[in-house]
C-alpha cells in the first residue's frame, strides 16, 4: 500500500469537477449546434424545421433527464407538464380577438392578457414549478416502478382534465390561434439553456443527492440524505422545465390537441432517453438526436412511397415500430445507452484549464471538536415473526473507543446495526448515544448526530466516481463546497484511494470498495463509526494495513468504534473491550484476554467438538 498522503493534500483544491462540467455542457451544446448546421446547410428550409424540432425535443428530453437520469426513475409524466405549459402559454399569448371566438367562455382572469411570449414564459415557469411540487409532494414518496406507475397517472389525469376543462382548452378539438414564435433561433437558445441547467443541476448538491439516492438509497440514508426530499427538489426542478419546454413546443406547433401531449409524445421522450443513456445529459441530447432523425426518416417512408417504380402502400403505425425496435436495440446491445453513464467530457481540456483558475480556497480543515457520547443499548429486542435475532441485548461501547461486537454467523450483529441506525425497527428495548433517543431518529437523522456506518455487503453509489462518493456525505453533512472538497481530499488521502478518485466506484476492486465505504463515513465527520465486517474478504495484507488506518483513526480523532468482524485477531488487535453476542443474546463483555478465557465464547464458537481454537474463524 503506498504512503499516507497526509493532510497536505487539502490544501491545494482546484475546482476540476466544475470545470469538467463546464466543459462537458460545452461540448453537448456544440454536438447539437453541428447537428443543426448540418441540418440547415443540406435541406434547407425543411432542415431548419427539422432543426427547430429537434432542438425543442432536446429541450424537452433534458428536463425529463433532470429528474429521470438524476433519480433513475422514468416518468411517463412530463409529457402531460409540457401539455400543461403549452396550454397555459398559448392562452396567455393569444390575440384577445382570437380568444373571443375561441375561448368565449374563459374565464376573466386569464382573459385578454396578450402577453409577449418572454413573459409567458415566466409565468409558464412559475406555474410550472408549482404545479409540479404539488404533485411532487405526492410521486417523491414513491422509489422505483411505484413512482413511475404514479407518473403515469398523473399522464392520463392531466389528458382528462385537457379534455374536460373545455372553457379553457376546447376540449378534444384543436387549440389554435397560438403565436408561432418558436424559430430555430429561440429553441436552440432555450435547449443550449437547459443543457447548461441540466449539467449544473447535476454537478450541484442536490443533483448529487440524489443520483447517490439512486445508485443506494439506504447507503444515502446512511449518510443524511432524506430521499423523499432529494427526489421533491429533482422533480420540481425539471418540471418546471418540463412546462417551459412544453411552452417553446406549443408556439413551434401553433395548434395543438391534447392528445399532441399523451402517449406518443411519451414515448418518443423516453426513447430518447433510454437509447442515448439515462443517467447523463449528453445521452439525453444524443438520444433526442438519434431518435428526432430517425423518426423524421420513418416519418417519409410512413406515408407511401415509390421504389424503382414499385408503389408502397402508407404504413401507419410505422414511427411508433420504429421506436420501439430502437429502444429495444439500444436494450440489448448498450443497455447503458449509446453514451454510457458518464457525460462526454474532455479531462485533458478540463485539468488544462482548472490549472488556469485560481485554486479554490482551501477550507479550514474542520474535523469538530469530538465530543465523545458512548452507544447505550438496553434490554434491545428484534423479532422476526418467530425468530428472535436480537434478544433483551445490552452493552455499553464508549465513545472515543473501539469496542469490538462479534459473535458466529446469524447471531444478530448485523441486526444491532441496523438498529441503531435506523435502518431496521427494534421490537423493544432503548438504544442511546449520549443523552440522544436513538429510537426516535429517522434513518437520514443518524449521521447529522455523528453516527456513520458501512455496511456488511458494500454498499457504495456505483456511478458515481470516487471522489463523488465521499464529497456527497460532506455536502449532505450540510458543508460548504470548499469545505466539503477538503474534507473529501483528506479522506480519501486517510484510505489511500487519492489515486482513484476519478474512477467510477463500481470498478473499484473488493477491497479498495470497502475502504472507500470509511472514506464515506469520515466525510461526516463522525463521532461513532459502526463498522460491520471491514475486513471480511480482505487477504491478510489488506487486513493488517486496515487495521493500522483504523487505530490511527480512532487515537487521532478521537472517533468511537463498534467494530464488527470474523476475524478474532483483527478485533482483538483493534478493541479495548469486546461485546459477545450469540443467539441474539450477549453472552460476555470484558477484555479481549478476558473474553477469549471465558467458556461460554469458546462453547459458541467452537461447540462441542473439540476443534482446536484458531484466532481467525472467518467464514
Ligand atoms: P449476523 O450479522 O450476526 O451474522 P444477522 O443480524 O444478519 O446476523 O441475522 C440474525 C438473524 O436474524 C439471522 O437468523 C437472520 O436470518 C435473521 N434475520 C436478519 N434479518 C432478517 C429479516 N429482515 N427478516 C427475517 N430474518 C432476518
Ligand atoms: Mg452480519
Amino acid at each position: 500500500m503506498g504512503g499516507e498522503a497526509g493532510t497536505g493534500a487539502a490544501a491545494i483544491i482546484r475546482p476540476t469537477e466544475r470545470t469538467g462540467a463546464a466543459v462537458s455542457a460545452v461540448l453537448i451544446v456544440l454536438v447539437l449546434a453541428l447537428v443543426v448546421a448540418a441540418l440547415t446547410f443540406m435541406l434547407g428550409r425543411q432542415g431548419e424545421r427539422m432543426a427547430t424540432q429537434l432542438c425543442v425535443n432536446v429541450a424537452a428530453t433534458v428536463a425529463l433527464a433532470v429528474f429521470s437520469g438524476n433519480s433513475g426513475i422514468v416518468s411517463f409524466g412530463h409529457a402531460a407538464l409540457m401539455g400543461v405549459g403549452a396550454y397555459l402559454s398559448g392562452i396567455l399569448t393569444m390575440s384577445a380577438g382570437l380568444q373571443g371566438s375561441a375561448l368565449p367562455l374563459l374565464p376573466a382572469f386569464l382573459a385578454g392578457h396578450e402577453l409577449p411570449v418572454g413573459v409567458a414564459l415566466v409565468v409558464v415557469a412559475l406555474a410550472g414549478m408549482a404545479f409540479s411540487l404539488a404533485v411532487g409532494l405526492a410521486i417523491s414518496r414513491l422509489a422505483g416502478a411505484s413512482a413511475t406507475i404514479a407518473t403515469l397517472g398523473l399522464l392520463i389525469i392531466v389528458h382528462s382534465v385537457l379534455i374536460g376543462a373545455r372553457e379553457l382548452t376546447r376540449g378534444s378539438q384543436t387549440f389554435y390561434g397560438v403565436p408561432r414564435v418558436t424559430d430555430l433561433t429561440l429553441a436552440l437558445c432555450a435547449a443550449a439553456l437547459f443543457i447548461a441547467l441540466a449539467v449544473a443541476f447535476r454537478e450541484s448538491r442536490h443533483g448529487l443527492r440524489l443520483r447517490a439516492v439512486r445508485d443506494d438509497e439506504a447507503a444515502a440514508q446512511a449518510i443524511g440524505i432524506d430521499p423523499k426530499r432529494a427526489r421533491l427538489i429533482g422533480w420540481a426542478v425539471s418540471g418546471t422545465m418540463a412546462a417551459v419546454a412544453g411552452a417553446l413546443y406549443g408556439h413551434m406547433l401553433g395548434a395543438f390537441s391534447p392528445t399532441t401531449f399523451y402517449a406518443s409524445l411519451t414515448f418518443a421522450l423516453v426513447a430518447m432517453l433510454i437509447v442515448g443513456g439515462l443517467t447523463s445529459v449528453s445521452g439525453a441530447v444524443i438520444g433526442a438526436i438519434v431518435v428526432t432523425l430517425a423518426q423524421d426518416g420513418v416519418r417519409q417512408i410512413e406515408g407511401g412511397f415509390t421504389l424503382f417504380g414499385l408503389e408502397m402502400p402508407a404504413l401507419f403505425g410505422l414511427t411508433t415500430v420504429a421506436l420501439a425496435l430502437l429502444i429495444l436495440l439500444a436494450l440489448w446491445l448498450r443497455p447503458d445507452g449509446l453514451v454510457g453513464v458518464r457525460e462526454i467530457s474532455w479531462p485533458w481540456l478540463a485539468r488544462r484549464l482548472s490549472a488556469l483558475l485560481p485554486p479554490g480556497r482551501a477550507a479550514p480543515e474542520s474535523t469538530p471538536p469530538p465530543e465523545s457520547g458512548d452507544l447505550d443499548v438496553a434490554r434491545l429486542t428484534r423479532r422476526f415473526g418467530g425468530l428472535i435475532a436480537v434478544n433483551e441485548a445490552s452493552f455499553r461501547a464508549p465513545g472515543g473507543t473501539v469496542t469490538g461486537l462479534i459473535g458466529p454467523n446469524g447471531a444478530g450483529k448485523s441486526t444491532i446495526v441496523n438498529l441503531l441506525t435506523g435502518q431496521d425497527r427494534a421490537s423493544a428495548g432503548q438504544m442511546r448515544f449520549g443523552a440522544l433517543d436513538l429510537a426516535r431518529l429517522k434513518p437520514h437523522g443518524f449521521a447529522p448526530h455523528g453516527i456513520a456506518r458501512t455496511f456488511q455487503n458494500i454498499r457504495l453509489f456505483a456511478n458515481l466516481s470516487v471522489r463523488e462518493n465521499v464529497l456527497v456525505a460532506g455536502l449532505a453533512s450540510g458543508l460548504t463546497r470548499a469545505e466539503a472538497s477538503t474534507v473529501t481530499e483528506r479522506a480519501l488521502a486517510r484510505m489511500d484511494l487519492t489515486r482513484r478518485a476519478d474512477t467510477l466506484a463500481s470498478a473499484l476492486p473488493y477491497g479498495e470498495a470497502k475502504r472507500l465505504e470509511i472514506a464515506r463515513c469520515l466525510a461526516l465527520r463522525p463521532r461513532f463509526i459502526l463498522l460491520d465486517e471491514p475486513a471480511a474478504g480482505l487477504n491478510p495484507e489488506e487486513t493488517r494495513d486496515l487495521g493500522e488506518r483504523l487505530a490511527r483513526l480512532s487515537a487521532e480523532d478521537g472517533t468511537g468504534m463498534l467494530l464488527i468482524d470474523h476475524d478474532l485477531g483483527f478485533v482483538n488487535r483493534l478493541s479495548s473491550a469486546i461485546v459477545v453476542l450469540n443467539k441474539g443474546e450477549v453472552i460476555a463483555t470484558g477484555t479481549p484476554e478476558a473474553v477469549r478465557a471465558d467458556p461460554a465464547v469458546i462453547e459458541a464458537y467452537i461447540g462441542r467438538a473439540n476443534r482446536p481454537v484458531t484466532p481467525a474463524l472467518a467464514t
